[in-house]
């Protein structure tokens, strides 16, 4: 494997048996650059989510190249024989439905194996809806931490519902639009509805919003709305003295959710979660 790093002497015309991984659009379809143009003509064939998709960009931008399917159902039949045509001297582009490869999607195998086998890989990068997103956000960006789709079974779903409502960066999360109201409502119970959020949804389409601010008025927002297209949520990030919660405010919390007719393991529950604390340390407060 080539380990030197310095690859500013690369030609624009794809290179014998290097893997490039091409960043393509995720909605509007102007967004692709040059470079990722050139590679896509030029490379030996082009490795696509769906052939379909990519069928797109090639059409509007009147390239014609060989395609092959490569997705999460076929990945691991394919790259055995995409490893082998690099190694035969081809050049392969891989592209994904949309956005950056490997950000959820099959490229992250297709790197990891090129990596074993040492291969040259080459990013051509461009849009990423999580990048996007954060950026519209007006939250910290500096640092923040990327989800993608969180886990569906429970345990683990509700692990990274703590952290987040823990964390002090900003936090970004893929997630479907017939899931989306489930995810705001889990956030609700985990972090509170203060919590500052963007939902963000169709970013570089025709309809792209940005819904925000705090997580009430989200979930108010779309109470009683279809919810349709590609959603990226971006959630704030806790304020470091939250960490430290005020007992006498557990407390009192405690108490009024006792009144309101919820049992002490109940009430305990649901404010262990809320404070990011074990319900036995709730319990010791009383
Ligand atoms: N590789 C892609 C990337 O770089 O962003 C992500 C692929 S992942 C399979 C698809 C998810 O990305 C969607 O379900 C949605 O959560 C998010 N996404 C993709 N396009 C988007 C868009 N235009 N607006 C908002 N979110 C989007």
């Amino acid at each position: 494997m080539n380990n030197n790093f310095s690859l500013s002497h690369r030609k624009e015309e794809p290179e014998n048996g290097v893997l490039y991984i091409v960043g393509t659009p995720i909605g509007n379809l102007n967004d692709i650059s040059q470079r990722a143009l050139n590679i896509l003509k030029n490379v030996s064939l082009v490795a696509c989510e769906d052939t379909r998709q990519t069928k797109k960009i090639m059409n509007k931008f009147n390239i014609t190249n060989k395609l092959i399917s490569f997705n999460k159902h076929n990945s691991l039949i394919k790259i055995p024989k995409i490893v082998k045509d690099l190694k035969e001297g081809k050049s392969i582009a891989i592209v994904s439905d949309a956005g950056m490869p490997g950000i959820c999607d099959p490229g992250e195998d297709i790197a990891r194996s090129a990596k074993l086998e040492g291969i040259d890989m080459i990013c051509v990068p461009g849009a990423c809806a999580a990048i996007t997103a954060l950026v519209t956000s007006g939250l910290p960006s500096s640092s923040f931490v990327f989800e993608g789709f969180l886990p569906k079974k429970k345990i683990d779903r509700e692990k990274i519902l703590l952290e987040i409502s823990k964390n002090e960066k900003t936090t970004i999360i893929y997630e479907s639009p017939k899931r989306l109201r489930k995810l705001l409502n889990e956030l609700l119970e985990f972090c509170g509805g203060d919590r500052e959020i963007m939902v963000a949804r169709e970013l570089t389409k025709k309809f792209e919003e940005h819904v925000g601010n705090n997580l009430n008025n989200v979930i108010d927002f779309f109470r009683d709305k279809d919810i349709i297209g590609e959603i990226t949520v971006v959630i704030k990030g806790i304020k470091k003295r939250d960490l430290n919660p005020d007992k006498s405010i557990i407390k009192k919390d405690l108490n009024d959710l006792i009144n309101a007719g919820l049992s002490l393991s109940a009430a305990s529950k649901y404010l262990a979660k809320k404070n990011g604390l074990k319900k036995s340390e709730i319990y010791n407060m009383i």
